[in-house]
């Protein structure tokens, strides 16, 4: 049991979007404004410490929990989107799933050169979108200076695809 009280309102929903997985609900941590509370002030403590100049969202709940992170921080918001969604300049990203690929890109002005961008997502499972936004950034020449995370599904080791970032998850299964 994690010293947060977001743990109490994670959902698990079993067989969702495929048979064989379960699914971390965190429709209710947002339902449940003290909860949210805390999430937000531990991840944006942790940016802080990083020396964050931008939060970077992972689409589309690591924009539910970034946009709150930056405007405590005061800092820009930028996001990583699916395939299709931004319509101005942009780059692209794919990495690998199970079976196929996904794809992630960002706008070309989104991260400024330099600019040191910590990575905001609501649960790590295998790490392959979060690396895919880490390269976005990079590739614009950036600095991930870390991640947070809610939650991480740790016995899917995500953190192998993260080597040598810091890595912050507040809840681990
Ligand atoms: P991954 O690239 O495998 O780390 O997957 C991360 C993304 O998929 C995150 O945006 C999560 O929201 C979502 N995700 C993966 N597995 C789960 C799960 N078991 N429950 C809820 N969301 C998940």
């Amino acid at each position: 049991m994690s010293a947060f009280l977001a743990e109490q309102h994670i959902r698990d929903v079993p067989d969702f979007p495929k048979p064989g997985i379960l699914f971390k609900d965190v429709a209710p941590v947002l339902q449940c404004p003290a909860a949210l509370q805390e999430v937000v002030d531990a991840l944006a403590n942790d940016a802080r410490k990083y020396g964050a100049e931008v939060i970077v969202g992972i689409e589309s709940r690591g924009f539910v929990f970034g946009v709150p992170i930056a405007l405590q921080l005061g800092l820009p918001f930028a996001m990583t989107r699916k395939l299709g969604k931004l319509p101005f300049d942009r780059i692209t990203e794919e990495y690998a799933l199970e079976y196929g690929t996904n794809t992630v890109e960002m706008h070309t002005d989104a991260v400024d050169p330099g600019q040191r961008a910590y990575i905001v997502d609501d649960l790590l499972a295998t790490g392959g979108t979060a690396a895919a936004a880490a390269r976005l950034v990079e590739r614009l020449n950036g600095n991930v200076c870390g991640f947070g995370f809610m939650v991480e599904l740790a016995f899917l080791e995500g953190r192998k695809n993260l080597l040598g970032y810091p890595v912050n998850a507040l809840i681990q299964y």
